[in-house]
């Protein structure tokens, strides 16, 4: 099997490739196959890349809005009309299983595209009357914007970051992660087959000194990472130097929290989905799993039933809901923390190993009985690990689920209306959910609080993350000046 891309990357509205740069090798998670080999960015791709940008910049940012977006809206048809083959492509680069890569991915990344291209000719800005003078304020591009995504989604990362950028008057230069880099090399071609002029939409591929390159040139405006807390720190650290904007998207370690009254099956349905959808790899997963005491037993004895009836193995197949994760020092990351976990003293409740064979596989995997200080309640494992913790009461597990220094996500389940806004209403995060998980439509802000990050993706929120406004004063009459 291969899914080697015409070349490595794709600047200025075509495929370019650099064999000096050093090799990354494309592994299937489901075999461990090799399947592409492309080349890091050298210097002189980079700059390639950034100055493409740079100059395409400025004419797109004079088009009609309208135009814009016009070509955004057809490249979301592209999008649907190939989701399958793009779907696959994704499975290839992630492990990810057809059955959620044909409704969550290349179809996420059109309704970005379809959601900004129409809000292109939207924005508008305003008049401020100052009796006989006036102000006028303009929205404008930032300029040159550049990407940086994680593994989980590189389909989504891209056209999330990508489509505002485009839409409201900027250029991109998006660096996928080099452990996912065939997905966002698709979406260009896709982009420039429906119009758009070369240089806005660029594709290099690296690892971290890429990004870090990228980031500290003069030419950017912008920075949107998704990845780990870690990296975040060093890139915001690195933009602020250039006194650049950011958006940073973060890891998390977010509360889902199960009250006695809650429909059970709907909330063991929905830490299941926040917790093993995409193999435990979605940064706003619901990893601590409060229950309240009442209902535990049940809970418990329900949820292992039904993990223990998901059916793993060919990610290819349809039928299959649940793959690999995304390689193997993430397998092993996973198990190590599985390790943890049992030594720490939590309780095994189903799962806990890798499969036998090829590929990257780890079991749905289940501990009762944490505590908040056991390592697999504190840090982000990004693998299919469930925590459940019990409560009691409803002061105890709110101060509970914001005592991490993570605010990404939150979940409630219950049947209390007034309660579950009251909690809600009290938790540290940036994107919460109500007898739901994990759901993150494009019209809805997208983001974290604390360590989880800072500015939203998604939604009318985005617009302040990819343009700045200019404020223009009009004097109407003589000037007033004592000299
Ligand atoms: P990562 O932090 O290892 O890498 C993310 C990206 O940053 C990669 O493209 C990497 O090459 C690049 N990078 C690394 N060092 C850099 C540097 N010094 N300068 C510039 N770029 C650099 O993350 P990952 O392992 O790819 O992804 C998993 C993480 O991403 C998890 O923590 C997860 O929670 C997070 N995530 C967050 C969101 C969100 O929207 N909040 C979405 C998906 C994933």
């Amino acid at each position: 099997m291969t899914a080697q891309p015409q070349a490595s990357h794709f600047i200025d509205g075509a495929y370019v490739e650099d064999a000096e740069g050093a090799p990354i090798d494309v592994v299937y998670a489901a075999t461990g196959d090799t399947i592409a080999r492309v080349h890091e960015a050298t210097p002189a791709i980079i700059g390639q890349a950034l100055a493409a940008a740079a100059r395409a910049q400025r004419d797109w940012a004079r088009l009609m809005p309208v135009e814009r977006g016009r070509i955004l809206l057809r490249a979301s048809a592209i999008l649907r009309e190939r989701n399958r083959e793009l779907s696959e492509l994704e499975t290839l680069d992630t492990g990810k299983p057809l059955q959620e890569t044909l409704v969550a991915d290349a179809t996420s990344g059109a309704d970005a595209l379809e959601y900004f291209g129409g809000m292109a000719a939207t924005v508008t800005g305003e008049t401020i009357p100052l009796g006989r003078d006036f102000v006028y304020t303009l929205r404008e591009p930032l300029g040159v914007c550049v990407g940086i995504g994680a593994w989980n989604y590189p389909t989504q990362i891209a056209c999330w970051k990508g489509a505002p950028a485009l839409a409201f008057g900027n250029a991109m230069v998006f660096k996928p992660s080099e452990v996912t880099p065939l997905c966002a090399l698709k979406l260009a071609e896709i982009l420039h087959e429906a119009g758009l002029p070369a240089g806005l939409f660029n594709v290099v591929q690296g690892r971290g000194g890429v990004g870090g390159a990228l980031v500290t040139d003069p030419r950017v405006a912008k920075v949107s990472l998704t990845g780990s807390v870690p990296t975040g720190r060093k890139v915001y650290a690195a933009a602020a130097e250039g006194v650049r904007h950011v958006t940073m998207e973060l890891g998390g370690k977010s509360p889902l929290i199960v009250f006695d009254d809650a429909d059970i099956e709907d909330a063991i349905g929905g830490a299941m989905l926040g917790n093993f959808y995409s193999a435990g790899q979605v940064c706003s997963n619901g990893t601590r799993v409060f229950v309240q005491r009442g209902i535990k037993d049940r809970f418990l004895d329900r949820l292992k039933t039904r993990t223990e009836a998901i059916a793993m193995g060919d990610p290819m197949d349809e039928a299959t809901q649940m793959g690999p994760v995304v390689n193997a020092a993430q397998m092993e990351k996973v198990l190590s923390y599985i390790d943890t976990g049992k030594a720490e003293g939590a309780r095994l409740i189903t799962g806990g190993a890798r499969l036998n064979g090829p590929g990257f596989y780890v079991q749905p995997t289940v501990f009762a009985d944490v505590t908040d200080t056991m390592t697999i309640a504190r840090e982000e494992i990004f693998g299919p690990v469930m925590a459940v913790l019990d409560f009691d009461t409803e002061d105890e597990v709110i101060a509970r689920a914001n005592a991490t220094e993570f605010g990404l996500s939150a979940g409630v389940f219950t049947r209390d209306l007034q309660r579950a806004h009251r909690v809600i209403g009290q938790i540290e995060a940036g994107s919460c959910w109500i007898n739901a998980y994990n759901l993150s439509p494009v019209e809805a802000p997208f983001g974290g609080s604390k360590l989880s990050g800072v500015g939203r993706e998604n939604s009318k929120a985005a617009l302040e993350h990819y343009t700045q406004i200019k404020s223009v004063y009009v004097g109407m009459g003589p000037v007033d000046s004592p000299y």
